[in-house]
């Protein structure tokens, strides 16, 4: 196994198990924090069923093969290309077989199904996600820690980081390490409040965030996503390359560095070009900086006190600034509301579906340093 694959982060010992919360079920409270021996941030994973679910196998196709398709979904793991999700009954292709697969046999495969699950029910939990390289970042925006200005929030950010740990009978543990932290929210367009602060805003990434956008607008496809980093502002009445409606406001325009999807697909072995770069101008007020830039609070007159007040609810100081000894008690807390709420307050683990059709339940109790192997 390689050494970064096991990454538990040890939290202390518990000695005063917390007074109940009133959003958490007592025993499930009680159970998570009773001492059993060290506590790790990791928390196993349960598959329901003895497989990974539907899903077909080949060793004749590489994932390379379907660059171009969108449904179902393509895995390759070694010499072995999997076909499985919506549209998996549509697939016709004879280099294909019906496969059973346990966790076991193919662990890093699991972990995807995991990782990929995992992001669906969030989103469909209505919870700003993003895929990070190797888990998945998400960002409670139901309890911003604090706002400023009508202008930037503080959210909880969780991070999820799908893993496997052995266990200390040589059995292989599927598990989710969660850490906390707190991260920007930016809540405003680039329009006129901002234009005397070209400086702060250079290379923040923008998110096309626009009501009157249709699917006439060159840029529609980007909808919701992020579209590029801040360049510069352009002098008014500058080409706009957006077609969205802007009937309420004069436009602020801004130019806009994108990067171009490669349209041609990767050779294997091949090198890789480097991205294409063009430059568009939209106006501001259609685009908003993308969630977690900590450059936004130089923008603003409260930033301290933001940044003071993400430090207080992570457990790093005290109400009156002073360091907290019991810091990561107080991150293991907002790990458990936060698991609790993704249970919908039931005192079961958190379960959810993978695209493959097999349910799994993320346990809201921690693996303790007892049943993972020495090194
Ligand atoms: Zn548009």
């Amino acid at each position: 196994m390689h050494d970064d694959q096991r990454r538990p982060v040890p939290t202390p010992r518990s000695a005063n198990p917390l007074a109940p919360d009133a959003q958490l079920s007592p025993s499930t409270l009680q159970d998570a924090l009773t001492p059993r021996g060290l506590f790790t941030n990791l928390f196993p994973i349960d598959f329901s069923a003895a497989n990974l679910g539907i899903l077909r196998q080949s060793e004749k196709a590489t994932k390379e093969d379907f660059i171009d398709r969108r449904r179902p979904r393509f895995y390759q793991s070694g010499e072995t290309c999997y076909a499985y999700g919506p549209g998996l009954d549509e697939f016709k292709d004879a280099r294909f077989t019906s496969a059973i697969v346990t966790p076991a046999a193919d662990p890093y495969f699991a972990l995807h199904l995991i990782k990929h699950g995992l992001m669906e029910f969030l989103r469909a939990a209505g919870y700003l996600v993003r895929s990070r390289l190797v888990g998945v970042s998400v960002y409670d925006h139901e309890n911003p820690i604090k706002s400023a200005e009508g202008f930037v929030k503080i959210l909880p950010e969780y991070t999820f980081q799908t893993s496997l740990v052995e266990g200390a009978q040589g059995n292989l543990i599927f598990a989710i390490s969660i850490d906390v932290g707190w991260s920007i929210a930016p809540v405003f367009e680039l329009g006129p409040r901002v234009a005397t602060r070209p400086d702060l805003l250079e290379n923040l990434k923008l998110v096309l965030e626009c009501s009157e956008c249709t699917a006439r607008c060159p840029l529609y496809e980007r909808l919701g996503h992020i579209i590029g980093v801040f360049d510069s502002f352009a002098a008014e009445g500058t080409e706009l390359t957006s077609a969205c409606q802007h009937h309420d406001y004069t436009p602020q325009p801004v130019r806009i560095r994108q990067r171009m999807r490669s349209s041609a697909p990767r050779r294997r072995g091949g090198t890789s070009k480097p991205p294409e770069e063009r430059t568009i101008v939209v106006p501001g007020q259609v685009v908003t900086p993308a969630t977690g830039q900590r450059q936004v609070l130089r923008l603003s007159t409260d930033s301290n006190a933001l940044a003071l007040a993400g430090r207080i609810w992570l457990g790093d100081l005290t109400p009156d600034r002073r360091v907290r000894t019991d810091g990561l008690q107080v991150r293991y807390e907002h790990i458990q509301r936060f698991l609790a709420r993704l249970a919908n307050h039931e005192t079961r683990g958190v379960i959810f579906p993978t695209e493959t059709g097999t349910r799994v339940t993320l346990e809201r109790v921690p693996v303790t340093t007892e049943v993972i192997a020495d090194d």
